[in-house]
């Protein structure tokens, strides 16, 4: 298992839209299992390339629901979004913090996996939130641009790495 450093809030990286990614290679192979390995040892649902400090179009994300496994999704696209939920955000380049943030209620996105080939994910509610933050990192866009009434502080609640 390898860690890699989450970029906080702040680091310009997180401000720079990424690249998309052309070809698998045994590297990109390398950064997926350890950004995997990085969100899930940090309690997150999700992480952005750009977090661990690779300005490249992939994202993985595992809401942790029962019998569901980890997306990981390159050179994400969002088709189509229906509806509207509102609530709590955190992200893990912004420890203890989260905010309330509308959202899509349903996604569908078009993205390469692991293999480069091509999947289409639906999701609603916890899902479609997850995809739209994480697609959002790699545009530059951190979720505090997008929150609605100020930050609070999380502490000690599962829920705070909820929303990766
Ligand atoms: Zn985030």
């Amino acid at each position: 298992m390898a860690l890699r450093n989450i970029r906080i809030y702040g680091d310009e990286i997180l401000t720079k839209p990424c690249r998309p990614v052309q070809m698998m290679t045994p590297r990109i192979k390398l950064l997926i299992r350890d950004m995997l390995d990085t969100m899930y040892d940090a309690n997150g649902v999700g992480l952005a390339a750009p977090q661990v400090g690779i300005l490249k179009q992939i994202v993985v994300i595992d809401i942790g629901e029962e019998g569901s496994e980890a997306l990981v999704l390159i050179n994400p696209e969002i088709l189509e979004t229906d509806g509207e939920q509102t609530g709590q955000e955190g992200c893990l380049s912004l420890p203890g913090q989260a905010g309330m943030v509308t959202r899509p209620n349903y996604v569908k996105v078009k993205a390469l996996d692991e293999n480069m080939h091509e999947r289409i994910v639906e999701g609603t509610e916890l899902l479609a939130r997850a995809i739209c933050h994480e697609c959002d990192h790699l545009k530059g866009i951190m979720y505090v641009e997008k929150v609605e009434g100020d930050l609070f502080e999380v502490t000690d609640e599962p829920e705070e790495a909820a929303e990766e």
